[in-house]
């Protein structure tokens, strides 16, 4: 035993003094790094900063599988990491092979099955003729933004409820509570909203790094980055819907109007509804009073006259 206990303990010394897993570490921290300064630096630009949250989460997840991996390896073959000239390139090998092996396997069952998951769990519809309108609206913006393939789908639900599931198949859910509380061109520009997270991915995206920062309990990272993947890519998805249909005051007054409504809706589920719980790094929604402030700001930009 007390053989083992020393084995194990020069494994993991000449392990973490060894070059090999010490520039991996390293030079991920680095990456990290530079990409935390980048963002830091870029407040306002919310497509760069859902890039780099991106790809931080990425970094991170390997970052910390490496390290637990290398914990793994060097206890399972201590005797080999501590006496061979080999083991420990062959523990930092396995360490980087199972952690691109892992993160891949997780990622791959998780995007593809989380939201279709979700999307059974709610009780939708198709549209009737009264809501013909907003089928009509959501087959011209499909056309502009090449997105053919997209369903909209009612929800009974008295709730002001809109989100964008996407799995197998993308799905725009409004419930019937969302279309009797806003004026049409409010409805219109939440549908847009939806519609942007679809071409952003980001139904998909928000879904999969919910399900993987539980999955990765021993990411300390996760637990910030994915609450902040989800707030930039709502400011994103706002942006492009004021931008596309060209006013963003009417989301604003849509956001308003449903914040009031929906505190506390059990139908935030996975960050996916367009408001939620706010206000700490914790969140996965920015706050809505910052929300409509951009889109006001961007409401003057697109309406100013010389
Ligand atoms: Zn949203």
């Amino acid at each position: 035993m007390a053989d083992l206990a020393e084995h194990i303990w020069k494994a993991l010394g000449t392990y973490w003094s060894s070059p090999i897993p010490l520039a991996i570490l390293f030079g991920t921290l680095a990456c990290i790094g530079t990409l935390v300064y980048v963002f830091v630096t870029n407040a306002r630009n919310a497509k760069l900063r859902v890039s780099l949250l991106t790809g931080l989460y990425s970094l991170s997840i390997f970052f910390w599988t490496f390290v637990v991996s290398s914990l793994t390896f060097c206890l399972s073959i201590s005797t080999t990491v501590a006496y061979k000239a080999w083991g420990v390139p062959l523990a930092a090998g396995g360490a980087v092979l199972t952690s691109f092996v892992l993160s891949g396997i997780v990622s791959f069952v998780v995007w593809r099955r989380g939201a279709e998951r979700l999307l059974r769990s709610i009780a939708t519809r198709t549209p009737r003729a009264e809501e013909q309108w907003l089928v009509d609206y959501f087959s011209l913006v499909g056309r502009f933004e090449s997105l053919p393939h997209v369903e909209l789908r009612i929800a009974d639900d008295p709730k002001p409820v809109a989100m964008a599931v996407s799995g197998k198949r993308h799905v725009v859910v409004v419930s019937t509570g969302l279309l009797a509380s806003l004026e049409r061109d409010e409805v219109e520009s939440v549908v847009t909203h939806e519609l942007m997270h679809i071409k952003n991915q980001d139904s998909r995206f928000k879904v999969f790094s919910t399900v993987l920062s539980r999955f990765m309990f021993f990411d300390p990272f996760s637990k910030f980055l994915d609450p902040a993947v989800h707030r930039e890519r709502e400011y994103l998805a706002d942006e492009m819907s004021g931008r596309t249909t060209g006013k963003p005051g009417s989301l604003a007054s849509a956001l308003l109007k449903i914040h009031e409504k929906a505190t506390g809706s059990p139908k935030a589920i996975a960050g996916l509804s367009i408001v939620g719980r706010e206000g700490s790094v914790f969140s996965r929604f920015p706050p809505v009073r910052e929300r409509i402030s951009r889109l006001l700001v961007l409401s003057e930009l697109l309406h100013r006259t010389t």
